[in-house]
């Protein structure tokens, strides 16, 4: 029946409209008979925004960075010049976005916030340049997704605060320059291995890696964090979430927040019997290894009797982005020791082989 799917619906196309319209028209009474309920900002998951530290003292650890960025902030107000441009650097959620707003803070000025992959154009980067207010930062994240034009515009801009602009096409086509107000470059990296040598050469304030954090700070940063969400904890409950947090950041404050979460509903304290049907339920083991990061020890281990394998074979095999597994989920691994990056590929560690054996059997 060729014309069949053209001029009138499979029956079985029309039970399913059928079945949705029901399927809305219930979910419709369900409206009906809920209360109206009106939701806070953290609610609609802004919270990240508000256990965001708003002073150093809140920023915990980098201590290093944090005293290097301390003079020659201080330093460059003085002068009342607008400070030099920053390179940060390091897997994501280690506080690079952090340390920009902090340094739009010390230097008393705004922050305009962009991406590599929002800038498309060299007209964006023109635009976005030319609204800067003199001494503003310009936060710059995923900077290694600029296209290669774009920057090369943003050479000019940075050394000597100039845009060249062609205008035109062919032999009519003539370049304008414009003077730029001076501004500070704040550029955050997962991958600065991907950074053209003559982009990393203009960073001149200083190009500083972020590092994983340990225990304690985490424990310190969770402190905070279970402050400002009014959860009352113990020691034992911020360690054993320090423990399992990937040492980031970002990790500690999502656990603590499920965490709080599975409390409300269990209907009470957050205790460590909550904590551990969390970790339970999101499927993190007692290294902070998630259900991702095991199927790529797994894919290494058992599909490719522990390596050498390359990355495109690992993704393939897992279904994870090349990018995820090299910027998300091996900086980890590797910092546990349970993977190696070779000349010839990724290779699995002992550790890491009785490290699934231990999971495969608790589970
Ligand atoms: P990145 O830009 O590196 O991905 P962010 O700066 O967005 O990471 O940090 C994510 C979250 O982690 C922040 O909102 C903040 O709550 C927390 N955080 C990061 N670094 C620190 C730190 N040094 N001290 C306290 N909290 C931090």
């Amino acid at each position: 029946m060729p014309f069949f799917g053209v001029f009138c619906c499979p029956p079985s196309l029309s039970g399913l409209r059928l079945r949705t319209k029901r399927k809305f028209a219930r979910m419709k009474g369900m409206e009906k008979n809920t209360q109206p309920r009106t939701f806070t900002r953290d609610e609609g998951g802004n919270l990240d925004q508000t256990l965001r530290p708003q002073t150093w003292d809140e920023y915990i650890g980098q201590t290093k960075i944090k005293e290097n960025l301390r003079i020659l902030l201080t330093a460059a107000k003085e002068r009342g010049h607008a400070a030099e441009h920053i390179l940060l650097y390091g897997p994501p959620g280690l506080g690079k976005t952090t340390l920009a707003h902090l340094v739009a803070k010390t230097l008393g000025t705004n922050m305009r916030t962009t991406s590599g992959p929002a800038i498309e154009r060299v007209g964006d980067l023109a635009a976005i340049l030319t609204n800067l207010s003199p001494g503003d930062v310009l936060f710059i994240d995923e900077i290694h997704r600029l296209s290669k034009s774009i920057e090369e515009v943003l050479y000019p801009a940075m050394e000597s605060g100039v845009l060249d602009i062609i205008i035109g096409k062919g032999p009519s086509a003539r370049t304008v320059q414009l003077d730029l107000p001076p501004f500070t470059l704040v550029a955050a990296t997962t991958r600065i291995s991907m950074l053209s040598a003559p982009l990393r050469s203009r960073f001149s304030g200083g190009t500083f890696r972020l590092d994983f954090y340990d225990e304690e700070e985490i424990a310190t940063i969770l402190s905070h964090s279970a402050e400002v969400l009014g959860v009352s904890t113990t020691r034992e409950i911020m360690s054993s979430i320090a423990g399992r947090c990937r040492a980031t950041p970002r990790t500690a404050n999502y656990l603590l927040k499920r965490c709080r979460d599975m409390a409300q509903l269990e209907g009470g304290a957050l205790t460590l019997e909550v904590v551990q049907k969390t970790f339970a339920l999101l499927e993190i083991d007692n290294l902070g290894l998630g259900r991702p990061d095991r199927s790529v020890l797994e894919a290494i281990l058992y599909k490719f009797s522990g390596g050498p394998v390359g990355l495109n074979t690992i993704a393939a095999a897992t279904g994870e982005e090349q990018a995820t597994i090299e910027d998300v989920l091996e900086p980890y691994l590797i910092r546990l020791g349970l993977l190696e990056r070779t000349p010839r590929g990724r290779v699995t560690s002992p550790k890491a082989i009785t490290h699934i054996q231990d999971y495969e059997q608790t589970k």
